[in-house]
Order: C-alpha cells, then structure tokens, then sequence
C-alpha cells in the first residue's frame, strides 16, 4: 500500500499544477451552488464587515449552524438559496465579496491534508475546466494569490483555545458549553453583550485599556473570546480571576454553609 508521501495524487507546495478559474471558462460560477461551505471564526468576522451587518444578523441570515456529533463542537455552513441554491454572494460577474470569500472557496478546487501538509485535487479535472487552461503556477504561489497561506490571527486563536481537546476523549456533552463556544467563536457582538451585560468583567481581571478596546474594536474582542475559550475549555492561566472572587470561592470550600 502507497504512504501518504509516495501517493502521486497528493501534492506540495512545489507541486507545479496547470489551473485557472477565470470568467470566460465556461463552467464559471458552476461551483457556488448547492455546495457545502463551512465557515471559520475568521470567515464569519469578514464577511460581516464586509457586509457591514453586526454578527448576530449575518450568522441568522447567511448560515446554518449545527453541533457536530463527533466533537459536540458547533459547526458553521453557509446558507445557499432556497429558490435556485446558489449561494447569496453569487453574481454574473462572478462572488460578490471575492476578497473577502470563505476560506473553502479559497481553496477550491484543492483542499489541504492537515495531516501531512500536502494537498489533493477535489473536483472532477474533466468538469472543472480551469485545469485545461494554459496558466502554469507553482501551488505555493497559487494558494499565496488565492490569499490562503495567511491564515488570520482570529483562526490561529480559536485554534490554539480548542488545540488541547483530544477527540472523541473530549467531545462536548452538555449543549450550552456548545452554545457558549459558539458564540465566542462566530457570533462576536453577541459575545460583547455577553462581556458587558453578565458578570464577566466582575469575574475576570481585564485591564481596563482593553475593557475600553473591546467595546469597539472586533480583533481585540476575537482575542478576549478565544482566552476564554481556552480557559473554559483547556488552560485555567488563559485569563486571571479577580483575586476577591478567588478569595470568596476559597471561603465557600472552606465553609459552604
Ligand atoms: S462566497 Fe463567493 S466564492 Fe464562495 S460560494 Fe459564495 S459566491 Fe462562490
Ligand atoms: S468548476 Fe473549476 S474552473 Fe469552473 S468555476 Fe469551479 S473552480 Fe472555477
């Protein structure tokens, strides 16, 4: 049996490959309908701005969002239409937010083995007719026009909160801790209402500069969600708790009448 590394279909960044989508191929736009594409943290973080829609509408508007019986982590799709089921963002000149597109559409047709780095062709090469066009690229230098190979902070975060979880050993039972991860990860404004309007800020120390921060400024409020992410899901030193409650939980173990 071939190893993944002598596995001739699997490719690397110094693969040269023969590709282009363009408007004048004739299947252009085919591929935005009827397709599943997950959305990440940062997916959902752009393309609210670029919509200029708070998150909470984009997520209700564009996306469908289920828990995945695997891991119980939430998981995001976008919405396609229901009369033709193509997706929102499609136009006769092609997506509508080209510079602000899913991660997947980036990708597409090539999609990345994390396991190994390398990466597979994932269309039909005989429908997809960019792959009979002439323009010649190194896949490095594709995926880097494509803008993939610059993953967001907002994903490097959201991925280091969740990177300790070994599934299925933590697959996420209870259904609100699910909804919470959701809601740090995807629906930021939802998440600034949670900061402001629960006892967050009596809980954890955060320094009042970024208190000021976060009311208006989404990246800052990303990176305030993912430590708490990571300190409710894998590393209790992510964020500081105020030491009066420290101090006051310390009493109720101590004395819990
Ligand atoms: S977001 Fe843009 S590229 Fe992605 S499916 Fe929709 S129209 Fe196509
Ligand atoms: S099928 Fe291939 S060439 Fe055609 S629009 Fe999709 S990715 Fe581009």
């Amino acid at each position: 049996m071939a190893t993944l590394k002598e596995d001739p279909s699997r490719l690397n960044l110094g693969s040269k490959i023969r590709f282009a989508c363009r408007p004048g191929v004739k299947c252009f736009n085919t591929c935005c309908r009827d397709v599943n594409i997950f959305l990440t943290p940062n997916d959902v973080y752009r393309m609210k701005q670029r919509l200029n829609m708070a998150s909470t509408e984009f997520l209700e508007k564009y996306t469908l969002m289920f828990i995945s019986k695997a891991t119980g982590l939430p998981v995001v799709l976008l919405k396609m239409r229901d009369d033709n089921k193509e997706c929102h963002f499609l136009t006769s000149q092609g997506c509508s937010i080209y510079s602000d597109r899913p991660w997947s559409c980036r990708m597409y047709p090539f999609s990345l083995n994390t396991e190994d780095e390398t990466y597979s062709i994932i269309a039909d090469q005989e429908t997809c007719l960019g792959f009979k066009e002439d323009r010649e690229w190194y896949l490095e230098d594709w995926l880097a026009d494509q803008g993939v190979l610059y993953q967001r902070e907002i994903d490097r975060l959201f991925n280091d909160a969740l990177g300790r979880l070994e599934f299925p050993k933590d697959k996420i039972l209870n259904s609100q801790i699910s909804r919470m991860v959701y809601m740090a990860a995807y629906d930021l404004d939802a998440f600034r209402r949670f900061v402001f309007e629960s006892r967050f800020l009596k809980i954890f120390n955060i320094a009042p500069p970024i208190i000021e921060k976060v009311k208006t400024d989404d990246e800052e409020l990303a990176r305030l969600a993912f430590l708490w992410l990571k300190f409710g899901m894998s590393d209790k030193n992510a964020l500081e708790i105020r030491p009066e409650v420290l101090q006051q939980q310390g009493d109720l173990v101590q004395n819990p009448e």
